[in-house]
């Protein structure tokens, strides 16, 4: 196999096309320029990195199907102070997908869940982690259509192999018992396996409700926080932020 032909094969084969792209640039560049072996080599593992971030994290962003695009640094921490930026940059670090944990947001409408799920989730997509992203409601129509498909054994184990499940607004419509019991199935068929991050409007204490079933709704709630972070909005909607909720007591323009 004549050299060119091999370096093809090992590009493929560490799936690196960029690298393999840039490579005859490079190499008459180096070659040129007298550049020591290190420096080429680093000029061509530096090209596939960046190519990965720039168009591996894009990709994976628009497979996630985030309902918009929402970043960490765009959050407001002095608006919403009931949850510690620290704590969150630390989440951002992503060491609970590693561990298997997950994240649950609760809080009133309008606090930052949805918000913070997707900048957690794009640093996750970013970093080259797979993440999936849908409501509770959109969760269990995809599970249903599974079910009535008689694939949705299979179904879960393919989002068991997606390292980031992200389920937001659990609680804003109630499940009916088959949905509900989806919903158990999604939970338990990534526990201890693959993170999730859920955004709730209710507390825990609610669940029940929501899901029609203290029993199934406690059943996962323990698997769901056994190894998570809790992370509890508090405060008013960031979207009536300025406004005076008590009346405008702000002085009127001079006319
Ligand atoms: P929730 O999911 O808790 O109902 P969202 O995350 O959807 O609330 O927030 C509602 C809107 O307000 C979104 O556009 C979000 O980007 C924005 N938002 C909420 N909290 C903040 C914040 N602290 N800083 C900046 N934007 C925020
Ligand atoms: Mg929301």
């Amino acid at each position: 196999m004549s050299a060119t032909a091999e370096l093809g094969h090992l590009f493929r084969a560490l799936k690196a096309p960029a690298a393999a792209r840039a490579l005859p640039k490079l190499a008459e560049r180096a070659r040129a320029e007298e550049w020591s072996y290190e420096r080429f080599a680093e000029a061509l593992l530096a090209t596939e990195r960046s190519s990965r971030e720039s168009h591996g994290g894009e990709s994976r962003i628009r497979a996630a199907r985030f309902p918009s695009r929402k970043t960490l640094e765009e959050f407001d921490w002095s608006f919403q102070r009931s949850v510690k930026k620290d704590l969150v940059l630390h989440l951002a670090q992503l060491d609970f997908l590693l561990g298997k944990e997950n994240v649950i947001l609760l809080g009133p409408p309008g606090t930052g869940k949805t918000h913070l799920a997707i900048a957690l989730g794009m640093r996750a997509c970013l970093a080259g982690q797979r993440t999936a992203f849908a409501t509770a409601t959109e969760w269990v129509a995809r599970l249903l259509d599974a079910q009535r498909q008689g694939r949705l054994e299979a179904e879960l184990r393919r989002l068991g192999r997606v390292p980031l499940v992200i389920v937001d607004e659990v609680g804003y419509v109630p499940f009916d018992p088959q949905a509900a019991n989806l919903m158990f199935h999604l939970v338990s068929a990534r526990y201890e396996r693959a993170s999730l991050i859920m955004t709730s409007n209710k507390p825990f204490s609610a669940w029940g409700e929501i899901f029609g079933d203290d029993v199934v709704a406690t059943a996962m709630v323990d698997r769901l926080i056994h190894h998570a972070e809790i992370l509890s909005l508090k405060g008013d909607s960031y979207r009536l932020r300025g406004k005076d909720l008590d009346g405008d007591r702000r002085p009127k323009p001079a006319e």
